[in-house]
């Protein structure tokens, strides 16, 4: 019979409790890796409650479009992580009042790999939005420049966004796998 003692044991052998240092965690920010999942590259991302808790793990990301780092941006749980491009913003104050944002336009491409809506798992537009306001001619005559730009870069935000998810998607094709099964088989056909 095997006895196995619990009792911690208090040595100089004993391994220190692991603790991500912030110089340790800049060297590894920059690093990325090939993955197996299309369209993503294996990246290094802080997950834990507090600093002295946390650790670095390498997750898939969608680096195609995600700006983000995940070392600089620590979650909780890996289930809290969400990938995103940078905003492009169109953004107009009231001549009412100039401290105040009257209108304000602004979208992201992500992705939210844990939801359970497969559409949101996916690369999508995330669009925020606020009220009209007033405009003179000169500020409306500016906008209609920003909201064009604007627009412009929804589109190609979108294109990104339905780039990626063909990506995804071609692994999944059945196509492919035949495709891929008759290379495998040594090109018999
Ligand atoms: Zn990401």
């Amino acid at each position: 019979m095997t006895i196995i003692d619990h009792t911690p044991q208090l040595s100089d052998d004993q391994p220190v409790p692991f603790t991500v240092t912030e110089a340790g965690a800049r060297a590894v920010s920059a690093s990325r890796l090939p993955s197996s999942t299309p369209g993503h590259e294996l990246v290094p991302a802080m997950i834990g409650a507090t600093p002295d808790t946390s650790a670095i793990v390498y997750i898939d990301c969608p680096t195609s479009f995600c700006t983000l780092d995940h070392i600089d941006e620590p979650v909780r749980h890996v289930e809290d992580l969400l990938h995103s491009s940078d905003s492009v913003d169109c953004t107009a104050r009231s001549f009412l009042n100039m401290g105040r944002l009257g209108l304000y336009l602004s979208a992201v491409v992500q992705s939210d790999p844990a939801s359970s809506d497969p559409r949101v798992r996916g690369a999508h537009i995330l669009l925020e939005a606020d009220d009209l306001t007033y405009l003179t001619p000169e500020m409306a005559e500016t906008l209609a420049d920003e909201g064009i730009a604007f627009f412009s870069r929804l589109r190609q935000l979108a294109r990104a966004a339905a780039l990626h998810n063909q990506t995804v998607a071609a692994d999944c094709d059945p196509d492919m796998d035949e495709a891929l099964r008759r290379v495998r088989a040594g090109g018999e056909s």
